[in-house]
């Protein structure tokens, strides 16, 4: 179905507020060139993408009280004149302290490891704080609030005031230069005024069985709520829409899309899958054969497969894959194997490839590092057919790549991809089997959520026990316990990896992914300035090589190839070593900076080591105290090597808003949706297109036209891609 087919009530002005969602945001009052130049730095380019520009969080000033009634232990808001500013240096961090004053008392608002709050905020600026009041030392007191400038010094101009008329709520959104707080909520009001009584997508029926808030009043109410619930009520509908736009999207595509619903039928006895099995370097597990089993038979459906292939490191899941690939050039089709790196693509050839060569299967490797000259050639081959299996990196994605009949997909540790990525590679052949591969375990609702109709295999034990790890977490200071074990794995003919959280020595952040007003800032060691000390001083004596992700594809291949080939000792890296680096020689690991990590990362980390028969050592260095959250969380992987059991674990934590390491890298699946809060509204979103779909496959009843086209709207990508051809 294509948009145009797509029929709307006659033109009113409904229909222009709806159309007005994808215009350029430049159509919105007081939107001007500079305003929109400053807005593409976050990404805002249509209505629909500043309307998304939900606040991050809100200051209620319903709560709003003076600082002689606050009471202690209660969260409030106040708002007074900052009468004083001092900033501390403790002996780890530094402390800002505002003295606030209103007509009542004084507070003292503390901020720690934030600096830069003391460069923000001048004597006689109006602030709105709201946290929980304390009282120490004399003094009501609030540590680390929420906070805004509601009014410079002096300004004329209270801008702050304007919003505080338009709701008691006030909606805190992320920034960028050139766009105050005021002005962003000014510019949110414009576009919500040009969108007004904008058609409401979501069949009527949705609305009143959940009791979902319209459209129209959930984005005025999210933008600017009259009370916390009512934002969180608006909230959960723009994340119901997110939810079913995405289940849409994965698993309508036949009426979305226009594909065919057949896919290939694969021949799974043929030649090369009997001499494969001849070829086997050791025998399958019993979990290993099901899933081979049980891909095999998907794949010999013509309904097109959709599985997933769930299995701790090192539990064999490349093998299983192997046997996929197999089949597809036993069916005079071909493979495409996409996987995040090229350190783990060159790894593939280098493994898949042998079994390969030995049945017979023409395959080959692409990446962002194939020198030009034998790209060209590749291309031609797997656009001839003569190749059967391709391994790659994204550079598989590029439009040069086509492929004479591609029928199988395989993504391995697929979480490093988003949905368009693995949609797009799907679409360079059509209804191609789908086999997806993680060592992150993925709770229920979550695959529901990013795969749709999805099967899963799962492995629970390794082939081989391997001799595990030992994980000790320590402090800093203790840091020549881990350097003195890894000097001795050293010695003993061993390597060693060293993980840092940050790449370069002087990044204009504090943190990756962006310090917030409220983030924590800590000089986070990075792996250039870790690399100098411990090649010029700690292991001077010993081969050091260093591998980030800012390396071009070449030089990680060249690096990777030096350690596996033990011409390095150590590797000090950033997580680029997280998924799938399999050097059995390497026993010990050192996380710098560890509480920076999910602990579902940190163990796929610690998988590095203790692969073949020596013990792995593992390390986990962090500034935080025996006693706080961070070192506790932490300290489960001491206890803990269960992967599964660890991401479950950290799925409860929450550890700032690391989902399990989910975070698309690059590319947001969902923005609104929390997957664990909203698991109830996962699980709705699931159910509703289920019903859709088995009522009317190709969504044809005019209830479900808006919404067609909604998703039309969100994934334009998936659709030019599937256009295509
Ligand atoms: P992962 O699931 O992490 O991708 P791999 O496929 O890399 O794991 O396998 C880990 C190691 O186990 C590899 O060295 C592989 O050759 C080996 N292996 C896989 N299956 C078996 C088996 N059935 N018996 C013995 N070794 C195996
Ligand atoms: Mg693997």
């Amino acid at each position: 179905m294509s948009v145009d087919a797509l029929t709307f009530p006659k033109a009113t002005p409904r229909f222009d507020a709806t159309l007005a969602l994808d215009a350029s945001v430049t159509k919105v009052r007081a939107v001007t060139e500079t305003r929109a130049k400053a807005l593409e730095k976050l990404s805002i380019y249509t209505i629909r993408d500043l309307l998304s520009h939900l606040p991050t969080h809100y200051l209620d000033y319903t709560e709003l009280s003076s600082i002689a009634a606050a009471r202690i232990g209660e969260e409030t808001t106040i708002v007074g004149s900052v009468g004083r500013i001092k900033v501390k240096q403790t002996r780890k961090f530094p402390v800002t302290e505002v003295y606030l004053l209103d007509n009542t008392g004084v507070l003292k608002v503390t901020f720690f490891r934030a600096p830069w709050v003391s460069r923000q905020v001048s004597e006689g600026d109006i602030l709105a704080v709201s946290g929980k009041v304390k009282f120490s030392y004399g003094y009501k007191e609030m540590a680390s609030p929420f906070w805004e400038k509601v009014a410079e010094h002096g300004a004329h101009e209270n801008l702050g005031a304007e919003a505080q008329s338009y709701a008691r709520v006030v909606p805190v959104h992320g920034l960028t230069q050139g766009i105050s707080a005021a002005w962003m909520r000014r510019l949110e009001i414009n576009a919500l005024e040009k969108t007004r009584g904008l058609l409401d997508f979501l069949p009527s029926h949705l609305l009143t069985n959940y009791g979902f808030m319209g459209l129209s009043a959930a984005l005025s109410a999210v933008h600017f709520p009259h009370s916390l619930s009512e934002a969180e009520a608006a909230r959960r509908r723009l994340a119901f829409d997110e939810l079913i736009c995405l289940q849409l999207a994965l698993r309508a595509r036949a009426a979305l899309f226009g594909e065919p619903t057949e896919g290939y039928s694969h021949s799974t006895e043929g030649q090369y899958i009997k001499a494969l099995w001849k070829a086997l370097p050791f025998k399958l597990t019993e979990e290993q054969q099901q899933a081979v089993k049980d891909i095999l038979a998907d794949m010999a459906r013509t309904r097109p497969m959709n599985r997933l292939l769930l299995g701790d490191v090192g539990t064999g899941k490349t093998i299983v894959a192997t046997f996929a690939c197999v089949a597809a050039a036993d069916s005079e089709s071909q493979a495409a194997v996409m996987v995040p790196t090229s350190v783990l693509a060159s790894q593939y050839a280098s493994k898949v490839g042998k079994l390969l060569d030995a049945v017979g299967v023409s395959w080959a490797l692409l990446t962002g590092s194939t020198p030009q000259a034998e790209r060209a050639n590749i291309e031609k081959g797997i656009s001839s057919g003569k190749i059967s299996v391709v391994f790659g990196t994204q550079a598989l994605l590029s439009k040069n790549v086509t492929f004479k009949k591609l029928s199988l997909v395989v993504v391995d540790e697929q979480h490093r991809f988003g949905v368009e990525q693995r949609a797009s590679i799907a679409e360079k052949g059509k209804l191609a089997d789908m086999l997806t591969m993680t060592a992150t375990p993925i709770p229920r609702t979550l695959a529901l959520s990013l795969y749709g109709d999805v099967e899963v295999s799962r492995i629970k034990n390794r082939p081989i026990a391997g001799a595990g790890v030992k994980t000790v977490v320590l402090t800093p200071e203790n840091l020549d316990i881990a350097y003195g074990a890894i000097e001795q794995e050293l010695q003993a003919g061993h390597q060693a990896y060293v993980v840092c959280a940050r790449i370069e020595e002087d990044e204009g952040k504090e943190e990756q992914g962006g310090a917030t007003q409220q983030g924590r800032e800590r000089k986070l060691l990075s792996a250039e300035q870790v690399y100098k000390h411990v090649s010029s001083q700690t292991f001077k004596n010993w081969r050091v090589g260093l591998l980030t992700g800012a390396l071009k594809p070449q030089e990680k291949d060249d690096i990777m190839a030096q350690f596996r080939d033990h011409k390095l000792d150590i590797l000090v890296s950033t997580t680029v070593i997280e998924v799938g680096v399999d050097v059995p020689n390497a026993t010990a690991l050192l996380v710098l900076d560890a509480d920076r990590f999910g602990l579902a990362t940190l163990h796929q980390l610690r998988g590095r080591v203790g692969r073949g028969s020596v013990s792995g050592k593992v390390f986990l260095s962090s500034p935080y105290s025996k006693k706080s959250a961070s070192r506790q969380r932490l300290e489960a992987l001491e206890k803990s090597n269960d992967g599964f059991e660890l991401a479950e674990l950290d799925l409860k934590l929450r550890h700032e808003g690391d989902i399990v390491g989910f975070k698309q890298s690059g590319e947001t699946t969902l923005s609104v949706a929390d997957l664990v809060k909203d698991t109830d509204l996962v699980e709705a979103a699931y159910r509703e297109v289920s019903e859709m779909l088995q009522n009317d496959e190709a969504l044809r009843d005019p209830t479900y036209v808006p919404l067609t086209y909604e998703v039309l709207s969100r994934y334009k990508h998936i659709r030019s891609q599937g256009g295509r051809s």
